[in-house]
């Protein structure tokens, strides 16, 4: 029994092609599939009986189960989902609001695998260890759920995803390519690429590799110190030499000429390891590597872990000393905190 869910859309219409049916069948049960959210075959109502029984026989369209959700007092809602192996992941939704308090962004914080190999030292999902890779319909599940849920709670369907959920996106190359396509296609939700940002821990090759797929994503670079000594510390992807910072600039640069695409920076504030006025210096110097912005990110408590957060006025001076230096930068505001739903802190508790 194949499962649907986990094609491609050209896989898909291969599928059908191989079963000795037209093509355009293929594109419609995508539709049902993506657009509609549908998986049962017996509700694609544009399909002859007996395709929809011969479609039983062989095939069959996995979908997430909905186990629970959280909603943090700023409106972020964590939810958590069981995959089709039995395991959990969880997805967030992250509503921002105008001053009048109507919804104006939609985001969701999308997972592309159970745990994580890369063991960043601040994060939670890192402590849980690599489970397995998600298929790109376990991926397009939750954001199809979380748009709903965006429609049903805030009256508002999403305007951004980024995957910066459980995992190392670029780890789970291929099925997180599909997804991104099955999130953008007419036949799935039609969000365009540039409202969907790939964020990576750094690894240099696949960073060159997505640079080749012409998606059109943004990307987001988890940087989080600015020297080799000081990545290596935190983040043992960068002990690699194939990783190391040279390695991410040289991937960076070729990024950057071959998508002419701004390139950003997550940086963690961690207080008295990376929010000086040197590290701010040595920043500011990778930031114009390429045309870049830099998100600064006040860190979220994790259990276990040794850092604190920087005070702001450390947050205010480093910020003051990177526009001096003219880079880009925001400080991202720390959301759903209280439910373990902020940047770090999944771990499906
Ligand atoms: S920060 Fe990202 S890459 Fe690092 S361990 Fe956590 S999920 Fe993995």
């Amino acid at each position: 029994m194949v499962d649907l869910k986990t094609l491609a859309a050209a896989e898909l219409e291969q599928f059908i092609v191989d079963l000795g049916l037209p093509a355009y069948r293929g594109r419609q049960i995508y539709r049902w599939m993506y657009a509609l959210g549908v998986s049962e075959f017996e509700s694609m109502s544009d399909l002859p009986a007996s395709l929809r029984s011969r479609l039983e026989q062989v095939a069959f369209i996995s979908s997430l189960t909905f186990k629970k959700s959280q909603e943090s007092s700023d409106g972020t809602i964590k939810s958590l989902y069981q995959i089709n192996s039995g395991k959990a992941i969880e997805t967030v939704l992250i509503p921002d609001f105008d001053s009048d308090r109507q919804p104006k962004r939609m985001t969701a914080c999308v997972s592309s695998q159970v745990g994580c190999a890369m063991d960043c030292s601040f994060c939670a999902t890192g402590k849980m260890g690599f489970h397995e890779n998600l298929s790109s319909g376990e991926i397009y599940d939750q954001v199809y759920g979380i748009n709903q849920l965006a429609i049903e709670r805030y009256g508002k369907s999403l305007t951004n995803i980024v995957f910066m959920g459980m995992g190392e996106p670029l780890l789970n190359f291929q099925a997180v390519c599909d997804s991104v396509q099955k999130i953008s296609s007419k036949n799935g939700l039609a969000m365009a690429p540039r409202r969907i940002t790939i964020s990576t821990v750094g690894l240099a090759d696949q960073i060159k590799k997505l640079a080749d797929q012409s998606l059109k994503t943004n990307l987001a670079v988890s940087l989080h110190a600015p020297t080799d000594k000081k990545r290596s510390s935190i983040m043992p992807v960068n002990r690699k030499a194939k990783t190391d910072l040279r390695a991410l600039r040289s991937a960076i640069k070729y990024y950057s000429e071959k998508t002419k695409r701004r390139v950003t920076y997550e940086y963690c504030l961690f207080k008295d390891f990376n929010d000086t006025t040197e590290d701010a210096v040595q920043l500011s110097e990778i930031a114009h590597w390429v045309p870049s912005k830099v998100n600064l990110i006040m860190y979220n408590p994790v259990d276990g872990v040794r850092f604190e957060r920087s005070d702001e006025a450390t947050v205010h001076e480093f910020v003051r000393e990177l526009l001096k230096r003219r880079v880009r930068v925001t400080v991202r505001k720390s959301r759903g905190t209280d439910i373990d739903a902020a940047c770090g802190q999944l771990a499906l508790n």
